[in-house]
């Protein structure tokens, strides 16, 4: 007797579960893929135990569309822990963004409450963004699948958990990765108990529309700010490389705006401004510069007056926010992120020297204090923003063809070699020879 409908779905959803059973054997996360992938990995194997034991048993009634509404339900579900598992598949099979994050992980666990943040990265087509609503849409389908809300690994999905993305184009743009600090900032944004009143609006403004957008712009501010925190003048680098020309939007301010503040915690920090920067890195105040130049020669637009508005409050709250950072004791952050000394020891310029020597930026030196994520980024842009640098980076090759492009491609092959041998070393607290 041929199956009838409700029988051919529930066949239907158990091929999909197989597949996905059959997807998941071929992954093994292993503790060096880091603890974002295994603890994913297995609460896709915990969920799809629970989908399976939720597929009816036995001929069905050809017309049940209860069974057949809770069938496609538990396949939803099912397409939806797929998608889970390929962030599981990049994190595996594709060291790169490991390389690059784990650094970034830690120092958000230092910074965050209760130090229990893991970041996840997924590669995308599109930009670097930071998937907001993801942690709900995990821990709905999670209560779903295991129908247990009490589950304390459920429970702990919201706070736990925050998804990157990663445009897949660029996965091997070491240098362009500086912009997750900013991602990662969005998710330290959410999660740091900072007070964060709606900004007062300027007078003869709508008040929904004009709440709602500077709500949105705060959230892409502060996210600067902290990347700033985190990484220096790296992410704006990035930011200057991904959107030269943005003009405000509904969900991200003008570029002017974003320099001006992202400037602003650079002159907090020390590196620019009054203080005296590090030594060799004064080529990037005059970058900034012109690059705020050349953003003022674009209109803020209709919201003009919002902008003056929202410039004046978000520069105050963003001290606050500075300040509320300086009072932490943050261990990791001190020693892999940036503040105004991190960019000297070892100096950015001995960094930069030996790129320009082809050498991975942080050769083994016992004698020399292990460079952070962020003097490996900053060097790696110090290198690449500076023509004559760059210049005499790319002589090196004797290629006719692409030579930029294939110039570029070598700097960040050195800059992982070196995020990778210093992940390694701070592991293991062992020299490599
Ligand atoms: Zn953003």
């Amino acid at each position: 007797m041929p199956p009838n409908a409700t029988d051919e779905l529930v066949q239907q959803a158990r091929f999909r579960l197989t597949a996905l059973r059959d997807t998941m054997g071929t992954l093994q996360p292993a503790t060096r893929h880091g603890l974002s992938a295994r603890f994913l990995f297995n609460l896709c194997r915990r969920a799809v135990e629970g989908l399976e034991r939720q597929i009816p048993e036995g001929p069905q009634a050809a017309e049940d569309t209860v069974v057949q509404d809770a069938v496609k339900a538990l396949m939803a579900s099912t397409g939806f822990f797929h998608f889970l598992l390929s962030f599981v598949t990049s994190a595996v099979n594709e060291r790169v963004p490991e390389a690059m994050t784990v650094p970034l992980e830690k120092v958000a666990g230092q910074v965050v409450e209760h130090n229990r943040m893991l970041v996840y990265y997924d590669w995308t087509p599109s930009n670097y963004s930071f998937r907001r609503d993801f942690p709900r849409r995990l821990k709905e389908q999670l209560v779903e699948a295991l129908d247990d809300e009490d589950d304390p690994a459920i429970k702990a999905v919201p706070q736990l958990f925050a998804v990157l993305s990663i445009p897949a184009a660029e996965r091997n743009n070491v240098l362009l990765h500086s912009a997750l600090a900013h991602e990662v900032g969005h998710a330290l944004v959410e999660q740091l108990p900072l007070p964060l009143p709606p900004l007062e609006l300027p007078p003869n403004q709508k008040p929904v529309d004009a709440t709602t957008l500077l709500s949105k712009w705060q959230h892409e501010l502060l996210a600067d700010a902290w990347a700033t925190v985190l990484l220096g003048p790296a992410p704006l680098l990035s930011l200057m490389e991904l959107s030269p020309h943005d003009h405000a939007s509904n969900d991200h301010p003008c570029n002017f705006l974003r320099f001006t503040l992202m400037r602003h915690c650079l002159e907090k920090s020390g590196f620019l401004g009054a203080g005296k920067p590090p030594v060799d890195m004064e080529w990037l105040s005059g970058h900034v510069e012109s690059a705020l130049t050349r953003a003022q020669t674009s209109q803020p637009g209709a919201n003009e007056a919002l902008f003056v508005w929202a410039h004046k409050q978000l520069l105050q709250r963003i001290s606050e926010m500075l300040d509320h950072v300086s009072k932490h004791d943050l261990v990791a952050y001190k020693r892999e992120a940036w503040d105004s000394e991190c960019l000297k020891r070892p100096s950015v310029h001995a960094l930069v020297w030996r790129i320009l020597h082809c050498t991975p930026p942080d050769r083994i030196d016992h004698k020399q204090e292990q460079p952070s994520l962020a003097s490996i980024l900053n060097a790696g842009w110090a290198t690449h923003k500076s023509p004559a640098r760059w210049q005499k980076f790319c002589a090196q090759f004797c290629l006719k063809q692409d030579v930029e492009y294939n110039s570029l491609l070598r700097l960040n092959q050195l800059l992982l070699k070196a995020i990778e041998i210093t992940s390694i070393r701070l592991e293991w607290g062992v020299p490599l020879q």
